[in-house]
């Protein structure tokens, strides 16, 4: 019996981007590149300079079937289990939101307070409330060997992720995870406090891209009714933890800022700055506790 010819990896490549484009994917160069070179271990060097290697069938089989994910709507990040989030590579569960490049605009502009703080006292105790797969703490952890983190998750499922990537990074010895509801778990005071909540407001939830909805964890995305329930715990706790000449940086939803200031200078904070996204929509508020 004749042999079908084996697939090159160009031809592959080629197949893959082609399939995507006819689903309509938004990006289906990168897609195709990434799921193929990520699946078979190789690098983009591989690909372009040996494009008629012929793939292994058994990876073929492999590549063929996370092709068919995507094809149903599963982000590309979630197919691999894992995604780079400032320079650090983070595993991913359910039961974690996939960290997003806007979220590193918010590390980006703590990246001097944390610097001035561990100036002055030698440290930076760090909290991250809702941290998901930890990218907001480990991303700040990264940055210097004197900072610690806690971080607290509802979710024993994420915080097992999260742990597992700070373990995998070499951080896990700076990094401690509580099990619970924001502050609930919480003791102590921080110099710096960080959080990604969810804030999407229920009722829109159902018209998040499908990658979104159907692939992020509702806990991580619904804000409740006005998709400011979170804010509210946190801004309602936040100045019993905040060490002296310590900030709060959250991540928001485009068009809460106003809304989110109004609940933290009710608190007693005050806002330091608000930062806009990649795309140009506000997307972080760093809040101070008030000297007065
Ligand atoms: N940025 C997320 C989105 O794409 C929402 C994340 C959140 O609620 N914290 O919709």
């Amino acid at each position: 019996m004749a042999e079908a010819a084996a697939m090159t990896l160009s031809a592959l490549q080629k197949q893959m981007r082609k399939r995507f484009e006819a689903a309509g994917l938004p990006t289906p160069r990168d897609d195709a590149r990434l799921l193929l070179l990520e699946t078979l271990g190789i690098s983009l060097t591989d690909l372009v300079t040996r494009p008629d290697e012929p793939v292994d069938p058994a990876r073929l089989d492999v590549v063929n079937a996370r092709m068919e994910r995507r094809l149903h709507g599963e982000p590309v990040h979630r197919i691999l289990g894992h995604r780079e989030f400032y320079g650090l590579q983070l595993g991913l569960s359910a039961e974690t939101l996939e960290p997003r490049p806007d979220t590193e605009v918010l590390v980006e502009a703590l990246v001097p307070y944390l610097r001035r703080i561990i100036d002055e006292k030698g440290a930076c105790r760090i909290l991250d409330l809702g941290t998901g797969a930890g990218a907001l703490a480990l991303a700040l952890l990264s940055l210097d060997p004197r900072a610690t983190a806690v971080a607290t998750d509802v979710s024993a499922n994420a915080l097992e992720t999260a742990s597992a990537n700070a373990a995998a990074l070499g951080l896990g010895d700076r990094f401690a995870v509580l099990e619970g509801s924001w502050f609930a778990p919480v003791e102590g005071l921080f110099d710096i406090i960080v959080s990604n909540p969810p804030y999407i407001r229920t009722s829109v939830i159902g018209e998040l891209a499908v990658e979104v909805r159907e692939h992020d964890p509702l806990l991580a995305l619904d804000g409740g009714l006005d998709g400011l329930d979170a804010y509210r715990a946190i801004a309602a706790s936040a100045n019993d933890h905040l060490a002296p000449g310590g900030m709060v940086g959250l991540e928001i939803g485009f068009d809460q800022r106003e809304d989110v200031t109004a609940l933290f200078e009710e608190a007693g904070l005050a806002r330091l700055s608000a930062l806009k996204d990649l795309g140009g929509n506000d997307r972080a508020l760093i809040f101070a506790r008030d000297a007065a």
